[in-house]
């Protein structure tokens, strides 16, 4: 049996949680608050995942970098492939919100996208 604590972020709340997993009975979430708190430990036991966001170079544009996030929630285990690929690369202005930066980042199949505007000066 393991005993595992975390706090719950899905809302300002931040309520402890205890995570109990059992061969036998599974896994027992106590502390939650409500049932998203019982969802999210579930989730980051088994499969946890993250949004990246970060920034990426600019070539030519008004400012040197751009914010820049992935479009839905990745593999917490793809977290650092993601971002070695997001630091090696360059991308030309102008560039747009929503503009795609990468497709697929570290074969993940989710997309990278620009989340400010950078205009040519
Ligand atoms: S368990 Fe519910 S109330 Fe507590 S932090 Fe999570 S979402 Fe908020």
């Amino acid at each position: 049996m393991g005993l595992n604590p975390m706090i719950c972020i899905q809302c300002p709340m931040g309520c402890s949680l205890q995570v109990e997993t059992d061969q036998e009975r599974g896994i027992k979430i106590t502390g939650n608050r409500c049932p998203k708190g019982e969802a999210y430990a579930i989730k980051e036991i088994t499969s946890p995942t993250r949004t990246i966001t970060t920034t990426v170079k600019v070539i030519g544009g008004d400012i040197r970098m751009v914010s820049v996030k992935t479009k839905q929630e990745i593999s917490k285990g793809k977290i650092m492939d993601c971002m070695k690929q997001l630091q090696d690369i360059s991308v030309p202005a102008p560039v747009h919100i929503g503009d795609i930066i990468i497709t697929n980042i570290a074969e993940t199949g989710v997309d990278v996208i620009a989340t400010k505007e950078v205009h040519r000066p």
